[in-house]
């Protein structure tokens, strides 16, 4: 049995695997490409290569992949063997540099948005050396980017990395102000908090809707649900624990820093925290995280459903973005510092977070736009689709004394100046949990609560890195271009908390009087996918996007149609499984039970006993009549949004009319669900599903 230390990132090539098996030129040049974007000369990629290849079939490789994220949203791969004849009818294992490097796998068949009427079919997979490669099923995994050959980005990758660029340059200018000359780059680093449901797989098989779409598209309400909080924090059932204690390990051998895991609040729902990394290893960890959660589900009979609402009136899950900026010297610039000099810096960095969150409230509510979080956001239990920020009481009041030159400490008289006092010891502690909040601060990072729970964290970061290095960078020329440098840094901070206060919101999110507040105040609330992806093309988002390198105005148009797509593909699938489920399985069943009924029911007449059964066949019969009468308007309303042709148009149909009408026939079964016997129903039951993990 192994200890953990030498379990963990047994099967990923890292540091110090890097270290013992690199000769230290090679070495030292990889480290260089990994910390400031050096390029790779290709003798020491070849070098890598081997070395990456020997490690890998030592470990029990035979293979090798270029490991990418599509805009599919899960991660795809392509497996090539590591033998190459030796010309003699045997062979040898190789791995080249240029294999390292690039693959080319066949784009064509991967969501590309338009891009491929333009660009050629073709696409390329590029090593992201920043990453390290790990072996995932006796296939060794190089993390890459996927872009066409025109370079345009196919992937989630791609523009992450891009942000994560921005963003150092911008906070690299504006540190050097504060005399930090020896900080070479600046790195976003991301804790994700990943939620899940566990359920019986034997339950799942039998369920046309979690295998078609990942969700229950029926499904009548149980006696008991999460109403006692009897499941939040609660003891592990032994089997759950079981496979909490494989994941991990699997996880540990990958190199991903599985850290904490607790029940959540809703019956069969459970969470897993990392410790943090920087951003772009912590998106391959949880793309691994979410594949790991799938595949050792099955290992032990139970399947694990990601999808943002599994089920009605039960919490769905989410994924939390603990989000923060450090230096490559190590200092997290978002802590609250010991001096005045440093909370100047702090402040300035934190300012530079609100104008970013306020500036553009729509990438980040699209950030987290999806078919599956739309059922999340807004209902009581996610944050509403108003983006705003949580700064804690005491922080706003420190603010707020900065902003209006008055005290900040009645009893004392102090005013808060910038640069000229330290910041009392108060944050870590008295920060609270405001779990209402879609963007909190929690005492040195702040936590980005709306993504779902299947998202790629890539996208979420990609926005919030990108809006920050714009708020650097508007804050660096000013700063750059003062005489005073103190004096224009107390300008700027105090001119940010009053242009853009409005985004801090310290009460509940849940409250409907916000949603009333949020909108004197001017924030958007865009409730839904179709209503916030068109703020996507806003002008000052391509601006955003072309003026730090993030996104070309033309792959930003490629998101834009991928989204809507993907959001109109996710419902139309949605209503087609219902209906099949419907005609195949519901209806019949229904008819079965009813003649089941109606038999002893016509007995119970020859004899003038008077029976309940006749009632009920009645009613369950008007109830199929009212299904069979819902299922028909569905699919015209499925052949009413087959004629759009404008994408915008179709997914809000899909929104305003093909999903009310999938709603609509719900009812009807969920009631019919609840008057029939158990062995006549299809469909194990929401009882069955979510207490059915002993
Ligand atoms: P809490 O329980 O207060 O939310 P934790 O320490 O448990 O805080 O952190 C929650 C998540 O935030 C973890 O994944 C953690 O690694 C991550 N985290 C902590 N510090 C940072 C940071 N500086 N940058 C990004 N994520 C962080
Ligand atoms: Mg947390």
């Amino acid at each position: 049995m192994k200890t953990i230390p030498e379990l963990f990132g047994s099967k990923a090539f890292g540091e110090d695997t890097m270290r013992a098996r690199l000769p230290k030129d090679t070495y030292n040049a990889l480290k260089r490409t990994m910390s400031f974007g050096k390029r790779l000369p290709i003798e020491h990629a070849n070098v890598i290569a081997n070395a990456m290849k020997d490690w890998a079939v030592e470990n029990g490789a035979t293979h090798y992949t270029h490991w990418f994220q599509p805009m599919t949203g899960i991660t795809a791969e392509k497996h090539d063997s590591f033998i190459s004849p030796d010309g003699n009818g045997s062979v040898i294992m190789e791995f080249s540099g240029k294999e390292l490097v690039k693959g080319e796998p066949d784009a064509s068949s991967f969501p590309s948005g338009g891009l491929r009427a333009t660009f050629e079919a073709r696409g390329y997979t590029a090593w992201d050396p920043t990453s390290y490669v790990f072996i995932k099923d006796n296939v060794l995994c190089i993390p890459t980017a996927f872009c066409s050959y025109g370079g345009e980005a196919l992937d989630k990758k791609t523009p992450l990395l891009r942000s994560m660029e921005a963003l150092s340059k911008q906070a690299v200018r504006v540190l050097k102000l504060f005399g930090h000359d020896s900080v070479m780059a600046v790195k976003s680093t991301v804790g994700p908090e990943q939620e899940y449901f566990l359920i019986p797989k034997e339950y799942y098989d039998k369920r046309k809707d979690l295998i078609y779409t990942g969700r229950t598209l029926f499904g009548a309400k149980p006696p008991k649900g999460q109403e006692l909080d009897d499941h939040y924090f609660g003891v592990i059932k032994p089997r759950v624990s079981e496979f909490m204690k494989d994941l991990n390990e699997e996880l540990w051998k990958v190199g991903v820093l599985a850290k904490t895991e607790h029940n959540e609040v809703a019956p069969a729902q459970h969470e897993l925290a990392p410790i943090f990394t920087t951003t772009n290893i912590a998106t391959d960890h949880n793309q691994l995280t979410m594949e790991l959660l799938q595949k050792i589900a099955k290992r032990h009979g139970m399947v694990c459903l990601l999808h943002e609402k599994p089920f009605a009136g039960v919490n769905g899950s989410g994924k939390h973005n603990n989000w923060s900026i450090s230096t490559d010297t190590g200092v997290n610039l978002l802590e609250p510092g010991e001096t005045p000099h440093e909370n100047a810096q702090f402040l300035l960095f934190l300012c530079s977070v609100i104008k970013a969150v306020d500036d553009y409230q729509d990438l980040l509510r699209i950030a987290a736009a999806s078919a599956g979080n739309d059922h999340r956001l807004g209902a009581n239990e996610a944050p509403p689709a108003v983006v705003s920020m949580f700064v804690g009481e005491e922080l706003e009041a420190i603010l707020e004394s900065i902003e209006n030159g008055t005290a900040y400490d009645a009893k004392e008289k102090t005013q808060m100046k910038v640069g000229v006092h330290v910041l009392p010891r108060f944050m870590r502690d008295t920060t609270d949990r405001n779990r209402t909040s879609p963007f909190a601060f929690t005492g040195n990072k702040f936590e980005f609560r709306m993504l779902g729970s299947s998202s790629s964290i890539a996208g979420v970061n990609t926005m919030l890195n990108t809006a920050v290095a714009e708020s650097l960078r508007v804050f660096a020329d000013e700063l750059e271009a003062a005489d005073d440098f103190t004096d224009a840094l107390n300008k700027l901070i105090t001119r940010t908390i009053k242009d853009h206060k409005r985004i801090i919101f310290n009460g509940n999110g849940y409250d409907e009087s916000w949603l009333e507040e949020a909108e004197k105040r001017g924030l958007l609330n865009l409730r839904s996918t179709p209503d916030c992806l068109p703020y996507l093309l806003k002008e000052k988002n391509i601006e955003l996007f072309t003026t730090h390198k993030v996104y070309s105005e033309v792959e930003i148009r490629s998101r834009y149609e991928i989204l809507l797509e993907n959001y109109s593909k996710v419902i139309h699938i949605e209503a087609m499984t219902m209906i099949d489920m419907v005609n195949h399985d519901i209806l019949p069943a229904i008819s079965s039970y009813t003649k089941e009924l109606l038999k002893t029911a016509a007995m119970q007449k020859e004899f003038g006993v008077s029976s309940y059964e006749a009632e009920r066949a009645k009613k369950l019969s008007a109830l199929a009549g009212c299904i069979y009468e819902k299922v028909a308007i569905l699919e015209e309303a499925l052949i009413n949004v087959s004629d759009k042709t404008d994408l915008l148009e179709e997914a809000q149909t899909y929104k305003s009319d093909v999903f009310v009408k999938m709603q609509e026939l719900r009812a009807c079964v969920d009631e019919a669900e609840t008057i029939t016997a158990s062995d006549f129903w299809p469909l194990p039951s929401y009882g069955e599903l979510l207490f059915g993990v002993r």
